[in-house]
């Protein structure tokens, strides 16, 4: 199983800026492997509050961050929950806040939720299963034909998204379709021969739109920007990280909007250096801003 990278994970700590006894929200905490790095700059009593919606990432979390003992604080709930959150647990200050969307590698091939392609699962992908009702078999067998072609359009990019879903359609008249390989079945069928054979994977981007519309991604990170901005003192920092274009345009609207200033006049990416031992990191695309009072408008 491949092993999580956190992704730019310099660049973070340039922006973040963590300095001794300062407190930091990480609302993506996966493996720990960021909460890590900027725990060490912020001893010796800087706190952490790290939030993900998957258990099974806050229970490895829990184990990868047990030397920094108490200044550690994990919850296994959405980050749209930020600002209760962050008051149920009289967290405090917060001088800086973190999101890296999307999910880690640990996710796509060590659970059984059917991220993957290249493990024959039932087709779940829910990161959490009590706060999710949706699931991609739903999606698959359920949604009108238009709406998973939209879906592949949208948040897959998918170029073969009409046959792609009319295939779908066609499949499930025979009886539920319930599992990746039967899906990629499918896909396959949709797909020019030519594409078979290629680096990325032809089922790549189907699965990635439902995973994005299963969990609800853009639309969580919508809401999510606006309250972490509003839990922002002047000269609090907050740093995204997103993999996906319209997750990119979004963050970058925001950030417009936002009143902050903004660190980074384009987004930043990964070197090629890393891209080639973090594949995770292709299309990782950083932005960041500074609350300032003087430029803080009300959002
Ligand atoms: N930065 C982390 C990796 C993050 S991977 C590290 O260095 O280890 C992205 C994480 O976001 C995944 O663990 C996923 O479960 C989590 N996630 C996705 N949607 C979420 C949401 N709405 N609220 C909280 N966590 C979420």
């Amino acid at each position: 199983m491949a092993i999580h990278k956190p992704v730019l994970a310099k660049e973070i700590l340039e922006y973040l800026n963590p300095k001794p006894n300062e407190n930091f929200v990480d609302c993506t905490v996966g493996e720990g492997g960021h909460a890590e790095a900027i725990l060490e700059k912020t001893g010796p009593v800087g706190k952490l509050l790290g939030i993900d919606l998957d258990p099974r990432q806050i229970e490895k979390c829990k184990l990868q961050l047990a030397q920094f003992g108490e200044r550690v604080i994990l919850v296994n709930d959405s980050y749209i929950n930020l600002k209760e959150i962050i008051e149920r647990k009289s967290f405090g200050q917060v001088h800086g806040i973190l999101l890296d969307s999307g999910m880690s590698s640990a996710q796509l091939e060590g659970t059984q939720k059917g991220f993957s392609f290249k493990l024959d699962q039932g087709l779940d992908m829910r990161y959490n299963d009590e706060t999710g009702y949706l699931t991609a078999e739903k999606i698959v067998n359920e949604w009108p034909e238009s709406e998973i072609e939209k879906i592949l359009k949208e948040y897959g990019e998918e170029k073969f998204s009409k046959k792609i879903a009319k295939n779908i359609a066609e499949q499930r008249k025979q009886g539920r379709i319930k599992t990746t390989f039967e899906l990629i079945e499918i896909i396959k069928d949709a797909t020019p021969s030519i594409y078979w054979n290629r680096k990325i994977h032809y089922a790549t981007k189907t699965f990635q739109a439902l995973r994005i519309a299963v969990n609800d991604e853009l639309n969580n990170l919508e809401k999510v920007l606006p309250t972490a901005v509003s839990i922002l003192p002047s000269g609090g920092k907050i740093v995204i990280i997103s993999f996906h274009s319209l997750e990119d345009r979004i963050v970058k609207n925001f950030l417009k909007k936002s009143g902050l200033k903004i660190l980074t006049k384009k987004p930043v990416i990964a070197s090629g250096r890393e891209i080639k031992i973090n594949p995770r990191s292709r299309s990782a695309k950083l932005r960041a801003g500074i609350k300032i009072y003087r430029y803080a408008k009300k959002l």
